[in-house]
């Protein structure tokens, strides 16, 4: 069994952000980072709106980040934190089979994974995206999809409206839609995305197929809470305050999981300020 302040579950941009600054503040810390889920993010071709790292790839951000972690200090498990127990003041967390010891507990493990349409997977960065912000722009005055499964879509879609030269919006799930849109509602349910030879995503649905430069794809993340009984969610994330601390004593929450807007720097953001949190309350003797 293993000890520590801090045990962070995740090894995405929140997971390094907070292995960062707890290290800073003197903190012992371990990062139970799965490498068999290891990341969505490295799928990232190119990114283009987080400062200093321009055009970085997120194989190579994700590489960076943990290098940084591992030279202040931190040590790393790569495996998947199982179950959380409380234990007196403490919590004994399942890594793998071991068993970690810690003080406080941050959750940065990103938004829980959904069941993908068949070829979805392979194609994430191309030609499919689950990120109208981040990848909107390479769509300009070309023909797209919007698949979603929530009312998440409609925002995105509007984005998207006024980038591209036409957007078809196809429903994974039935949820509201304003009067008016910009962009034109499709019948029929995604079944299947295939790349053609020419790069262009075909979709197959249950009543057709169309043919398209992109394809984008919005559902609501799952709820990481069975990993934590008792762990207060809103919806599909993990409810924190500003401080990031949860409804559990000494239990922070950052990035993806803790909900929207699903982006790196505010995953950073949130990592560090996690950290803070969990400095002051280790610190200070605060239980909660
Ligand atoms: C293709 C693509 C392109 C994107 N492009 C951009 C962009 O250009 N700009 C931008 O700002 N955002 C972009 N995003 C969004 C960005 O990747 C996320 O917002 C960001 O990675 C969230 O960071 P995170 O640390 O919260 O979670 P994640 O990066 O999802 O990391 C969480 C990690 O924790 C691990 N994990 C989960 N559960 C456990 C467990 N129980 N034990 C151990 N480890 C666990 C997972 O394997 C995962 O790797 C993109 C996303 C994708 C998929």
């Amino acid at each position: 069994m293993a000890n520590c302040d801090v045990l962070i579950i995740g090894s995405g941009p929140a997971a390094w952000s907070c292995a960062l600054t707890a290290r800073q503040r003197d903190l012992t810390v371990i990062v139970a980072a799965a490498t068999s889920a290891t990341g969505w993010l490295q799928k990232a071709e190119r990114i283009d709106n987080y400062p200093g790292l321009p055009q970085v790839s997120g194989k190579d951000m994700l590489r960076i980040f943990r290098q940084q972690a591992e030279d202040m200090g931190a040590t790393i498990l790569p495996q998947l934190a199982r179950q959380i127990m409380p234990a007196g003041d403490e919590y004994m967390t399942l890594v793998g089979n071991d068993i970690i010891q810690s003080k406080a507990i941050v959750l940065a493990m990103g938004a829980a994974r959904p069941k993908l349409l068949p070829g979805e997977e392979a194609l994430i960065g191309q030609g499919v995206s689950w990120c109208g912000t981040c990848d909107g722009m390479f769509y300009r005055d070309r023909e797209v999809a919007v698949l979603s499964a929530w009312t998440g879509g409609v925002e995105e879609a509007e984005f998207l409206s006024g980038l591209a030269s036409r957007v078809d919006y196809y429903f994974m799930a039935k949820h509201e839609q304003p009067e008016h849109v910009p962009y034109t509602l499709c019948e029929g349910t995604p079944k299947e995305l295939i790349r053609l030879e020419d790069g262009r995503i075909r979709l197959v649905t249950s009543q057709g197929e169309g043919v398209y430069d992109g394809v984008f794809i919005f559902r609501p993340a799952v709820s990481p809470d069975s990993l934590l009984p008792g762990l207060e969610t809103e919806g599909a994330f993990i409810r924190v305050d500003r401080r990031m601390a949860t409804n559990l004593p000494r239990v922070y929450a950052a990035g993806d999981c803790t909900g929207q807007p699903l982006q790196i720097a505010k995953a950073v953001g949130e990592g560090n300020v996690a950290a803070i949190s969990a400095a002051q309350d280790i610190q200070g003797g605060n239980k909660a």
